[in-house]
């Protein structure tokens, strides 16, 4: 396999594992940001490896209590209503999605990436100060009434039946294994298998530091154009256009622009979510705590506790709203009673999401020197290790290790093959 001059479009998780990956390819590597490593939706979030994470968002379950979660002011699900028509496209394939046996096959196919997702970064970890950044806490989602308890039996079960461990906690047990828990929670099950990231900003810096330190190059430019040409393509930024023979779109939600620039379709929307991070760790859990009824999670990190949820749907450039933070606030405290919330930062990200909850892996259509690495909705931490592997086995022909097909570009589009 010959060396070649990969530009990667990108310095969240995901676009650094992937540079991480083609480096040991022998590849010349340079990231092209306008902001540092690990500055957008890589910045903020949960940090939990979450590997169990196997069911798609959209699940007939979902479709039916969707209308409900939009009239509530307080429900973690948010669409901003002026920007619906933009929004109606996506979320006709959203439902589409729901049936049956898109929802199977999308669980199989994210169950393949998930059971790879931690080999994924153990090569690209090893011997990185990231390493230290990791750790094997499990995490637990607390159920406050038992109908959602019993709600969740059958997605814990599909967790099991892909090997995950899955543990229900009761009574005594439950508040040894999370103290701090509000007493009248109905039920916890404990996913003992997950690990976690204590900083997830650092965590990027530190790969992206890996990456200058194997000879590559990080630096800060926006991608405004790609220009394939005869024996590459033509990166163009501000600065002028730089030349590469390979390029990787690892962009998060601006991937879909850059993308519609060569005529392809990713089916990518911006999936806004909020933290609120507590300089305190006073009052906090041991490991990732998600809450079933309200889906926010209350992480233990490095410098503090990150409430950490929310799914806004709106347009990626809108201002933040400040209500969902303090949503947060509100329902942390009502879990973690003894949380020190009076000092404390907030941040808000996009995901980049597709319909189907899949990310897009794979080559352009139109450009067969372009290779999309995006889409990764509410798993890009946990998968980006191995996306990064397998755009690097892409590139050098090797095997791949999961199925690709249901991670093509173009999939959503109409008539696409
Ligand atoms: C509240 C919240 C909690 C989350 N919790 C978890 C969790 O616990 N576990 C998990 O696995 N995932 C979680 N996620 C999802 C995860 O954070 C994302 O999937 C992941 O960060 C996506 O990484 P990325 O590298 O694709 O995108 P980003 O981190 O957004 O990186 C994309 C980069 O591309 C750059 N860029 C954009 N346009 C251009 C351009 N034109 N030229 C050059 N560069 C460009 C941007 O500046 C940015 O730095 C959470 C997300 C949120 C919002």
């Amino acid at each position: 396999m010959s060396a070649r001059d990969v530009v990667v479009i990108g310095g969240g998780v995901v676009g650094i594992s992937c540079a991480r990956w083609l480096q040991r390819d022998g590849h010349r590597v340079r990231v092209v940001d306008p902001q540092a490593p690990g500055q957008g939706c890589s910045f903020g979030n949960a940090g939990v490896f979450a590997v169990d994470s196997i069911i798609p968002e959209a699940t007939p379950h979902a479709l039916w209590d969707v209308p409900r979660m939009l009239l509530s002011s307080t429900s973690p699900l948010r669409l901003v209503w002026r920007d619906l028509p933009r929004l109606s496209p996506w979320f006709a394939r959203f439902a589409l999605q729901a049936r049956p046996a898109r929802v199977r096959a999308s669980t199989a196919s994210l169950a393949g990436l998930c059971a790879e997702a931690m080999a994924g970064y153990r090569e690209i970890t090893e011997g990185s100060a990231a390493a230290s950044l990791m750790r094997h806490t499990g995490w637990a989602h607390v159920f406050e009434r038992a109908e959602t308890a019993a709600g969740a039996r059958h997605e814990m079960d599909e967790r099991a039946r892909h090997g995950w461990g899955v543990r229900w906690l009761d009574g005594a047990e439950l508040h040894e294994r999370i103290p701090g828990l509000r007493h009248d929670v109905a039920a916890a099950v404990e996913l003992p298998d997950i690990w976690m990231c204590v900083d997830p900003a650092r965590f990027v810096e530190r790969l992206a530091a890996d990456v200058v330190a194997a000879g590559g190059q990080v630096e800060q430019a926006r991608v405004t154009g790609l220009r394939p040409k005869t024996g590459g393509i033509d990166v163009q930024t501000a600065g002028g256009a730089i030349h590469a023979d390979h390029v990787v779109v690892a962009a998060g939600v601006d991937s879909e622009g850059l993308a519609s620039g060569l005529g392809d379709r990713l089916g990518l929307t911006a999936e806004r979510g909020y933290h609120a991070m507590l300089e305190s760790g006073e009052g906090g859990p041991p490991m990732p705590i998600m809450s079933g009824e309200h889906k926010f999670v209350t992480s233990p990190m490095a410098n503090g506790v990150r409430l950490a949820g929310t799914a806004e749907f709106a347009r990626a450039d809108r201002a933040a709203d400040p209500r969902r933070v303090r949503i947060l606030l509100d329902r942390g405290r009502n879990l973690f009673p003894g949380l020190r919330t009076e000092s404390h930062a907030t941040w808000m990200g996009c995901r980049s999401t597709t319909p189907d909850s899949l990310p897009v892996i794979g080559r352009s259509a139109a450009a067969p020197a372009v290779t999309y690495a995006c889409g990764h909705q509410h798993l890009g931490l946990t998968l980006a290790g191995i996306t990064g592997r397998l755009v690097a086995d892409d590139l050098a022909g090797r095997e791949p290790r999961v199925d690709m097909r249901p991670l093509r570009p173009n999939r959503f589009r109409i008539f696409s093959t």
